[in-house]
């Protein structure tokens, strides 16, 4: 008898302790489906390795293996690329609504991938796969991350033939094109997540803010109609809409809408697909991109929720229609605001756009002259009692040994670079070191010329533009460092 209470109370105990972790894990599922990914729940379930300005099949792999093992994601492969690198699709759920998502179709775009393989991890934690439990029969999702491989592998936009594959969706010549292709028409989607990075030079309209997110419902026809498949993708945009005003408010445009007859995107709204261009954009210090991936992850949980509930129905045309496009352009690397330059005897008060290549931080360029008060920038700087003065070589004769003090005791004496043997130059400083720069300006800064000149005022050189970092020389401290 005693023996047999016990065991009763034990098993009552199990019981309570099940039903506990029920309305735990119930309550966790209602948090995303409720809440959505929150950016403190992201933190913990993102990707692990994919903090990266460009992801390739290498880095995807050893994830999709690992993921393989959860019964909840079903894999296939879809075929491979033109070089043989394997295209996955995985399909998620069983239920009748059906929302395609792939991601870098061109190469160098690789953003929305992370955030793919963010929702597929998301699915293999706890609360992840009682949130599935909430829409698996409801929707299916069948996911293709990264269908250009061979583009991603050398950080090409386009497939190993050359061919850029969003302008192959009518004539299909690559492999890559094709299995995308096939599988719209075979899986029949109601939805589909077209999956891109822009340039980071997007402002959302005429604001001074990064384009960090861009979306668009593309037309299917010149005109540019709205026939119910198109609706329902404005209506899921003015969802997202409202996540990106609560995460990162001012940041989301609206992509060009005008018709591309040769794109997947506007192939597949005429198709009858509610078609959602989702761009992943810049944002200061953040050359990888991860805000934008976390933005797309949080969207794509969002959608999900949106579409099984039906909730975007409720949006108005007009929500979408109020989002400012892009405007391209709008953001520049650097603006040097009010320097003063001379030319032909006039004094004039002069803003200067500079656009670095951040990727190998060569040939950072004059773009443009004048006022520049529309632009935005990720670096600013105001240059208000400095004036310009051209670059100067320090001919190298023999062997000079830099270092920072000496560096900037050149500097301050009105060299800004090094002309002649590069090897009689040891340098003891990871300031920038310019040897023979190429296109300098001359006596005033000049459009397509190197950013490189110095800013002085009556005490002397201030600061030095070197390949388009600014340092400042007082200080010895990089204003624009690359990466920031
Ligand atoms: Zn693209």
């Amino acid at each position: 008898m005693q023996r047999f209470s016990n065991g009763l109370l034990v098993a009552m105990m199990g019981v309570a302790m099940a039903l506990a972790a029920m309305a735990f894990k119930t309550e966790a599922e209602q948090v995303i489906a409720q809440q959505g990914l929150t950016a403190q729940h992201y933190l913990q379930i993102k990707a692990a390795g994919l903090d990266k300005a460009q992801l390739t099949y290498a880095d995807i792999a050893p994830l999709l293996q690992q993921q393989q093992h959860n019964p909840a994601l079903r894999f296939s492969q879809l075929g491979q690329s033109l070089l043989g690198t394997p295209i996955w699709q995985i399909d998620i759920g069983n239920g009748p609504v059906k929302v395609l998502a792939w991601s870098q179709m061109h190469g160098d775009e690789s953003t929305a991938t992370a955030s793919l393989l963010d929702l597929l991890a998301l699915l293999s934690t706890a609360e992840g796969q009682h949130w599935l439990q909430g829409w698996q029969d409801k929707l299916t999702l069948r996911v293709i991350p990264m269908l250009n491989p061979d583009g991603a592998a050398v950080g090409s936009r386009f497939n190993s033939m050359g061919i850029d594959i969003n302008r192959d969706a009518r004539a299909l010549q690559t492999p890559e094109g094709r299995l995308l292709m096939q599988a719209a028409k075979a899986f029949k989607p109601d939805f589909g997540l077209n999956l891109h990075d822009q340039n980071r030079f997007h402002a959302v309209g005429d604001s001074h803010k990064q384009a960090t997110i861009s979306l668009l419902a593309p037309a299917f026809n010149a005109a540019k109609d709205i026939d119910a498949a198109r609706s329902k993708a404005m209506q899921l945009i003015a969802d997202m809409a409202q996540v990106l005003a609560h995460e990162l408010p001012g940041h989301l445009a609206k992509y060009d809408d005008t018709f591309s007859w040769r794109s997947f995107g506007d192939t597949f709204a005429g198709m009858g697909i509610s078609t959602v261009l989702i761009e992943a954009g810049g944002h200061p210090a953040d050359d990888n991109r991860q805000v934008a991936r976390r933005l797309i992850s949080q969207l794509l949980v969002m959608s999900l929720n949106s579409i099984a509930s039906d909730a975007y129905r409720q949006q108005p045309l007009t929500a979408y229609q109020q989002i400012p496009f892009n405007r391209d352009g709008g953001i520049k690397d650097l603006l040097i605001d009010k320097l003063q330059i001379a030319s032909n005897g006039q004094t004039a008060q002069v803003d200067l756009a500079i656009d670095l290549d951040i990727e190998a931080a060569k040939h950072a360029r004059i773009r443009d002259l004048g006022d520049l008060s529309i632009y935005g920038s990720y670096h600013r700087f105001n240059a208000s009692g400095l004036q310009y003065q051209a670059p100067k070589a320090y001919a190298l004769s023999q062997p000079l040994a830099l270092d920072e003090a000496g560096y900037i005791a050149l500097l301050r004496q009105g060299y800004s670079h090094f002309s002649g043997d590069a090897s009689l130059l040891t340098l003891n400083t990871s300031l920038p070191v310019l040897v023979n720069p190429k296109r300098l300006p001359g006596d005033t800064p000049q459009r397509q010329h190197s950013a490189t000149f110095l800013l002085v005022n009556a005490d002397g050189v201030q600061l030095a533009l070197l390949n388009g970092q600014l340092l400042d020389l007082a200080s010895a401290t990089l204003l624009n460092p690359l990466g920031t």
